[in-house]
């Protein structure tokens, strides 16, 4: 029988009850599952310290010291038992706080040795170890080799006395049993030679029972590995797969759209990573088959005029273009820059949202079919069944986390040949996120921002200080400049949230009106028509100040804002706070951001606040983000489910390990793409198998 198909029910130390606790806790039903249920720590059990070298920031300590003294002490809820452990360099208490009467009834003998283990650490200003595990010394030598694995556990398996030593013994049962099979390999013999990984077997039995520090250091590296090796394998297949069979409209001439753009309308310079990207660009969509593509590029780094040079191209080959935008207000901005920028040049454009009227919305759709209308600028209106275009050859999506897959794939649908997709993020993604997330788009970077931009400085004031931030911000509204204030709005504290908001927009009142500035504010609680007009007036500067939740996150551009105070710092996220900020340093003006907190201050809060106040570049943040808070938790990733799944690796470590997986399944699939050839079996075979679960969300970009 296969481990597979072996419940682990009716192994020694289980039965029904645990088996039940082993299932909801930890997903484990079969012995084929324990196995692959890895520890995620280790305890060097070979160091026994001394009690006069103990330092306790270390999680584990294992001494050998006699016992004394063991007495109850304190009374009610403060009752414990204490007891001294000494050696000859000094002493330390241990301490419980359940138990008392069983402990106490041990009689630990006056004089012997005992192995005492434990996390240490400081109480009543003493170094002592809280519920020790005690065992005669001279019996303990088992428990002085090797490594001891500390596997996941809850609550409610602590209770059941479900233990990494019970996993333990499980394991090595498991392994016992096999009886010199062996646990079935996943990699070729070239690839395990190439990069010196030890066979499959061999690693995940030193996962559980490490031989060696160095042995466990190869299975980890192995285990990431083939980790990392499997998931770029699944996500480039797909790339390679489309690059081969995917049919895609061929721009093969530049023409007088973007050659008279480009050298008589052109507003500025272009940077050089945009010459660069817009060359990427260009030449994957004339290669014939359909482009994919993902532009990053920080907050204010110039992705419109990359994605209208783009569109040019399009026109250029007589076919339409279109741009979805993810809310109604940056549509609009877009389409009113966009129509200005292409004025000259007689191009047919419109904006389409879910407050066109109908008598427009009828001409547009009319003219979008019959191929008058060449650019097509507008929210998630653009995707409606109802939209058909005449030959659209190019669809733009700006802010792209913000949209679901479901809701992308549909603009594949809006031509016979799909149209080529550009996907347009200013949210930085690490790198490694990037190729496991986004691994089957190619990826361009913006990674220069125009010259002349004065990087924003960013401070940090406590809340009682708010006085003097008022007073720095009526120092910018007398050079003429506006100035933003967010307020957090998160939906578990909605009402104390609005009424800090509310708050916050009276204290502003009071402070700026007798000074003669006026104030808006903007909330995500207001109608959609509301939100715009008071959203217009602080871009037609009718407004001094907008107090504001982060409905303003997305893409509002108004260049004369040079403030923008974050009330409630601390309770955002670092992406979060990346975005907000990028909403000033926008014009020539030297721009600030104030992150206003309380005192109280968590340790994350204090990291993402220095962070943020050390650093403006998106993908450093990006990474902080990710170290802080774990890759799953990053914006726009969740819905790929993957890479929460990650059971060894870790992406904001193993970058390297990544790389070179990443590098073999190119070359892999470069060969063979549908891994067909008889080496390539055990990837088919192993894909079906890891991937069966994920093929319902096949990835559509
Ligand atoms: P984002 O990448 O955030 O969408 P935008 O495209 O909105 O950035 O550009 C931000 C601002 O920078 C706009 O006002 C735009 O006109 C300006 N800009 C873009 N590229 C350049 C450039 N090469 N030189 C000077 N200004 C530029
Ligand atoms: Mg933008």
């Amino acid at each position: 029988m296969e481990l597979s198909e072996m419940r682990i029910t009716y192994m020694q130390g289980v039965g029904e009850k645990r088996a039940a606790l082993f299932e909801s806790e930890l997903k484990i039903r079969t012995q084929e599952d324990l196995l692959y249920c890895f520890p995620y720590r280790y305890i060097d059990r070979t160091k026994v310290y001394k009690i006069g070298e103990i330092d306790t920031n270390l999680p584990y300590i294992q001494i050998r010291a006699r016992i004394r003294d063991m007495h109850i002490t304190g009374i009610g809820k403060a009752q414990r038992l204490v007891a001294t452990a000494y050696d000859n360099t000094g002493e330390m208490e241990l301490v419980w706080f359940q138990g008392l009467k069983y402990m106490q009834n041990q009689q630990f003998r006056p004089d012997v040795d005992f192995l005492i283990f434990g996390q240490p650490s400081i109480f009543n200003r003493r170094v002592s170890i809280v519920h020790p595990e005690i065992s005669l010394y001279e019996q303990s030598a088992d428990n002085l080799v090797g490594f001891q694995a500390i596997y996941p556990s809850t609550e409610k398996l602590k209770k059941a006395f479900i233990t990494s030593k019970l996993m333990t013994k499980l394991v090595t049962t498991v392994f016992q049993n096999m009886n010199g099979m062996r646990i079935d390999e996943t990699l070729p013999a070239w690839l395990l030679q190439r990069f010196s990984l030890p066979l499959r077997h061999e690693a995940i039995y030193n996962m559980h029972l490490p031989q060696s520090m160095e042995l466990l250091e190869r299975a980890r590296y192995r285990m990431k590995f083939e980790e990392l090796f499997y998931i770029q394998l699944h996500i480039l297949q797909q790339k390679f797969r489309r690059k081969r069979y995917f049919k895609g409209h061929n721009f093969k001439t530049v023409g007088d759209y973007f050659n008279t753009f480009y050298n008589s309308y052109l507003p500025f310079p272009l940077t050089n990573a945009q010459k660069r990207v817009i060359k990427e660009i260009r030449e994957d969509c004339r290669t014939g088959r359909q482009m994919n593509r993902l532009l990053q590029g920080d907050v204010g780094s110039g992705k419109t005029v990359v994605a209208l040079l783009c569109m040019l191209i399009a026109l250029d080959n007589n076919f339409q273009a279109c741009l979805m935008a993810p809310t109604e207000i940056l549509a609009t901005q877009h389409y009113e820059s966009l129509k200005e920028m292409v004025a000259p040049l007689n191009i047919n454009i419109a904006l389409l949202t879910g407050s066109t009227k109908a008598k427009e919305r009828k001409v547009i759709h009319e003219t979008l079919a019959n191929g008058v209308l060449q650019i097509l600028i507008g929210t998630h209106a653009l995707i409606e069944e109802s939209v058909v275009f005449d030959n659209v050859g190019l669809a733009i999506i700006d802010e792209q986390h913000r949209f679901g897959v479901a809701q992308r794939s549909k603009l594949w649908r809006k031509n016979v040949i799909p149209p080529h997709v550009l996907v347009m993020t200013a949210t930085p993604i690490p790198r490694t996120l990037a190729m496991t997330v986004y691994g089957d788009l190619d990826v361009s970077v913006i990674d220069e921002l125009p010259p002349g931009r004065k990087p924003i400085r960013t401070l940090h004031s406590y809340d009682t200080a708010r006085d003097r931030v008022f007073e720095f911000i009526e120092e910018e509204l007398k050079k003429g400049r506006q100035a933003y204030i967010v307020f957090p709005m998160i939906y578990e504290s909605e009402r104390v949230d609005m009424q800090n908001l509310e708050q916050g927009f009276e204290r502003t009142e009071a402070f700026f009106m007798p000074r003669g500035y006026t104030i808006g504010m903007v909330h995500g609680k207001m109608k959609p028509a509301d939100k715009d007009e008071e959203m217009r007036k602080f871009v037609n500067h009718e407004t001094d100040i907008l107090v504001a939740t982060t409905v303003i996150e997305v893409g509002v551009n108004v260049p004369n804002a040079s403030i923008m105070v974050i009330e409630g710092s601390e309770r955002f996220g670092l992406s979060q706070l990346h975005q907000l900020r990028g909403r000033v340093g926008r014009g020539a003006d030297q721009s600030f951001c104030i992150l206003m907190s309380s005192y109280k201050l968590s340790n994350d809060s204090r990291k993402r606040i220095e962070t943020m106040t050390s650093t403006t570049d998106g993908f450093e943040i990006a990474e902080a983000d990710m170290r802080l808070r774990g890759p799953g938790d990053i914006e726009g990733t969740r819905q790929s489910g993957l890479v929460c799944d990650l059971k060894v690796a870790s992406l904001a470590k193993d970058g390297a390990i990544l790389n070179q997986a990443s590098q073999v399944a190119s070359e892999i699939l470069n060969d063979d793409p549908d891994l067909e050839k008889d080496e390539n079996h055990i990837f088919n075979y192993r894909l079906k198998r890891v991937f069966k679960v994920f093929d319902s969300w096949h990835h559509i970009s």
